[in-house]
């Protein structure tokens, strides 16, 4: 329902709190944020409001400059910890959140689990985790490809609508983000790069965005943000300049 994204050089929890408080307008059921931290990815999820995961989050040290963080209104699976966002891949080196509904999620989950992945949640969403865990460690493997590679491919796979957000451990301070049917907003501002479903989320970090087209990629570092069309190749896109207040 909500998708919040940032790199940058701030610790990257308060501004995803931040986010999801701003995006809670739209209703949800649980709430979750997954953080660079120590050299792997810690993920936190709550059911109920945004105030509950921040006071969650409250007992953690979550200093990382790279997080992603979601409110879910459940699609498949009910409302709780386990199936709230951020979802994660079997080694747990990757974190996905997602929008929307995955509607060939039944086929796909079954494929996975006939391969020996795991599941942890009862969600349309987790197989996208799992996807992009397979695509991406064979390509790390072969040293044939990267995280945006491994997104295109496990998206490929997909049938129904999306907005995704992925972060993987071994490319740290890397956000990569896609869509379709469900909006996906970039940006850069204040010394970060910002990602949102809502432009709501990053208003005060930016009003010059783009918005991305279906088929459209963009990846996230600390300092650039770079964009890449449906066949992976590099794009200048269109920048929209917000000037209307909240
Ligand atoms: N279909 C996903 C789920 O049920 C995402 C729902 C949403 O957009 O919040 O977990």
């Amino acid at each position: 329902c909500g998708i919040v994204g940032y790199t940058g050089e701030a610790s990257a929890t308060p501004i995803l709190v931040e986010g999801l408080t701003r995006m809670e307008y739209r209703g949800y059921d649980s709430a979750g944020v997954a953080v660079e931290q120590d050299g792997g990815i810690q993920v936190v999820t709550r059911k109920g409001k945004v105030a509950e995961l921040a006071h969650t989050l409250g007992h953690f040290e979550m200093t990382g400059t790279c997080g992603i963080g979601h409110t879910r209104w459940a699609t498949h699976g009910k409302p709780s910890e386990a199936n709230a966002h951020p979802h994660t891949s079997c080694a747990g080196d990757i974190a996905v959140v997602h929008n929307g509904i995955i509607e060939n999620f039944a086929e796909l989950r079954e494929d996975l689990i006939a391969r020996g992945h795991v599941f942890k949640s009862e969600t349309d969403t987790e197989v996208v985790a799992h996807l992009v865990e397979e695509a991406f460690h064979r390509m790390l493997a072969d040293g044939s490809g990267d995280l945006r590679a491994a997104v295109a491919e496990a998206t490929s796979q997909l049938v129904g609508a999306y907005g995704l957000a992925v972060m993987a451990e071994q490319e740290p301070g890397t956000i990569v983000v896609c869509r379709k049917d469900s909006p996906i907003v970039v940006g850069r501002g204040n010394g970060g790069s910002y990602v949102a479903s809502d432009i709501i989320a990053m208003i005060d970090a930016t009003r010059d965005v783009v918005v991305l087209a279906d088929g459209q990629m963009a990846r996230l570092r600390p300092d650039a943000i770079e964009y890449f069309d449906t066949d992976g190749n590099p794009i200048e896109p269109e920048v929209t300049h917000v000037d209307w207040d909240i």
